[in-house]
């Protein structure tokens, strides 16, 4: 409520300031370092879509010991959530964050760069370039969905551009592997000291994967890769710590069900809403943001789908 309108009401006093408060205090983003091997911590999201309930922090986001402070890989969806994501940093070393990795340019991982300007903020080339072509309109998007949990954030794009290969930041050693498919351009890390594999938004747990920027057959083959990868346990861009190794697998499961399910629906002719009614398979159908996910996956691929399927002037 703003203050025209409690004035309005003639709310005065303590009585005009305990609403505010409150929408204070439900402002708060609650970040807990979950500590996942020497030297290495995730800060597990919501397994949800962007709400007002979960401020937008449904990213997963991994913090890695360096020579002199952190390493954070991705940055969380507003300036608030990078304030406090800096501030949990410093409760785990008092030197704070050395620098930043952006995996990819969805807003939930990097919109937090605001408060990191004063370190490096690396990325792909690729991701520094649609940071900056489709960062505005993102924010809009998440200023409609998430009002107040936005306030002030503003779009920073990464700073510096890494390629693939060997990477040292802050004098810890990763292989970093340039791959696309999620989106254009997405990056994934091997740490090499522990040989944990950092996937960003190729791999999701127990969570429907997102389509709004996806090429199936390059995330399939972005997945082969992964799939190839010795990791000790994989840190999802969304989901749970995985250290069986059941993520890719899953994603992959779920990319090769959505194309299959879809493509079948327009044979039979089916209409968009009509394909958003498609029963989801068993293991599916309990991931996180179901079925909500899929429809978006509908929305985002169904029509591209259909014009393979039937081409105009058959
Ligand atoms: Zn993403």
């Amino acid at each position: 409520m703003s203050l025209s309108r409690r004035q309005s009401l003639g709310l005065i006093g303590a009585a005009a300031l305990a609403p505010r408060a409150a929408a204070a205090a439900r402002l708060a983003y609650d970040l807990v370092p979950q500590q996942v091997a020497d030297g290495i911590w995730m800060v597990e999201g919501a397994t949800d879509y962007f709400s007002m309930r979960n401020g937008g922090a449904i990213v997963n986001i991994t913090l890695l010991q360096g020579a002199s402070g952190l390493i954070v890989v991705d940055s969380g969806p507003s300036l608030r959530y990078g304030e406090a994501l800096k501030a949990m940093a410093l409760g785990l070393d008092i030197r704070g964050v050395s620098a930043v990795v952006n995996t990819h340019h969805h807003p939930d991982h990097f919109f937090g760069n605001q408060v990191f300007a004063d370190v490096p903020i690396l990325a792909l080339g690729g991701t520094q370039a649609a940071a900056f072509a489709d960062g505005e309109a993102f924010a809009d998007n998440m200023y409609r969905i998430l009002g107040d949990w936005m306030r002030g954030t503003e779009v920073v794009p990464p700073t510096a551009v890494v390629e693939g290969g060997d990477l040292v930041i802050d004098g810890r050693g990763f292989e970093a592997l340039p791959l696309a498919g999620h989106t254009g351009s997405d990056l994934a890390l091997v740490d090499r000291a522990s040989g944990n594999l950092i996937a960003g938004d190729l791999v999701f747990f127990d969570r429907a994967p997102t389509t709004p920027s996806a090429d199936l057959a390059a995330w399939r083959a972005a997945l082969d890769v992964l799939a190839g990868v010795e990791a000790s346990a994989i840190v999802p861009g969304h989901g749970p710590y995985d250290t069986g190794g059941a993520s890719i697998a899953q994603t992959r499961a779920y990319l090769d069900w959505l194309e299959a399910a879809l493509t079948g629906a327009a044979r039979e002719g089916l209409d968009m809403i009509e394909a958003m009614d498609l029963e989801l398979p068993e293991a599916f159908v309990s991931m996180g943001a179901m079925p909500e996910e899929f429809h978006r996956s509908v929305a985002h691929l169904y029509s591209g789908i259909e014009s393979e399927v039937l081409p105009l002037g058959n």
